[in-house]
């Protein structure tokens, strides 16, 4: 009894481990990369983030485990636009020609979009990390339907035997998303024009799309971290210019928004920004969220 009992686990083990090692290994920089990947790509594939929502995705180390997981990843699916340029050219150096460059399994996001904010000239010696235009364009849901064509397309190539699977779920996720945005914009259309600041241009298409009023931002560049004079600057702007709220992701630091909201009184708040293991678990969630504290 015992024999077979640890056959039949031996026998279960291996099966799983071989469903495993049959699955499309995904390797996203962002979260909101992989939970996108996972809606159309289900139980066919294995994803990773080397990000979470906790860590700024301009500035993360290449660490050794990041090299083993881009090693085997069969597609890559990164935000692009200069976002990831201090650490993803040294991970591709380890990872395989499919997911190269020109590879069928490289999926740059702001390839598919329409970017904005691209500067006229570009400074970098004044800390501008935001040299290509903007490239946070996971909050704008529209870009996000057009990102999932990609990965859509790109699924098929790299494993046709589960075509008919990844049809479906992507077929699933577009009525569901489309249906979800029309909701989403019937929810916030009373946010048309409220007045914001940011810390980070993190959010501008959010902003764009929703219409917020993007007053201003903490930093003074993207990347230079707020200074006093840009603060007192931005103290007098709200004096002619009413704020509503100050917004920030989960990661930029908290100093200069308490300082803001200390002197006027402006509430500041946090949204989501990507996705994560906890309450936001997927996109669907990001924007439900992300609405429901803008209204708040
Ligand atoms: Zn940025």
């Amino acid at each position: 009894m015992k024999i077979i009992f640890i056959f039949l686990v031996t026998q279960i083990i291996w099966i799983s481990n071989s469903l495993a090692a049959s699955k499309l290994n995904i390797f996203a920089c962002e979260p909101e990369w992989s939970s996108l990947a996972k809606e159309i790509g289900g139980d066919k594939i294995k994803t990773f983030s080397a990000t979470h929502s906790k860590q700024d995705p301009h500035h993360i180390r290449a660490r050794p485990s990041l090299i083993s997981k881009i090693r085997r990843a069969d597609l890559l699916i990164c935000s692009g636009a200069g976002l990831e340029v201090g650490w993803l050219p040294i991970l591709l150096q380890k990872a395989s020609d499919k997911v190269q460059t020109n590879g069928i399994g490289h999926i740059i996001a702001s390839n598919f979009v329409d970017l904005i904010e691209i500067p006229d000239h570009v400074d970098r010696s004044m800390g501008d990390i935001h040299p290509e235009g903007n490239p946070h364009i996971h909050l704008n849901p529209h870009n996000i339907l057009l990102v999932a064509q990609e990965i859509h397309k790109r699924l098929l190539i790299i494993d046709p035997d589960n075509t008919s699977y990844y049809n479906n779920k992507f077929e699933m996720f577009n009525t569901k998303w489309q249906e979800a945005i029309i909701r989403w914009e019937n929810n916030a259309a009373e946010l048309k024009g409220k007045p914001i600041l940011v810390h980070h241009k993190s959010f501008s298409y959010l902003v764009e799309w929703l219409e917020l009023n993007q007053i201003g931002s903490l930093e003074p560049r993207p990347g230079m971290p707020p200074t006093t004079s840009h603060l007192n600057g931005l103290l007098k702007t709200i004096e002619s210019n009413p704020v509503d709220l100050i917004i920030r992701t989960p990661y930029d630091p908290r100093k200069a928004s308490d300082w803001l909201t200390e002197k006027t009184n402006i509430p500041n708040v946090i949204l989501p920004y990507t996705t994560d293991e906890e309450d936001v678990d997927n996109l669907f969630k990001l924007f439900d969220r992300t609405i429901f504290i803008l209204k708040q």
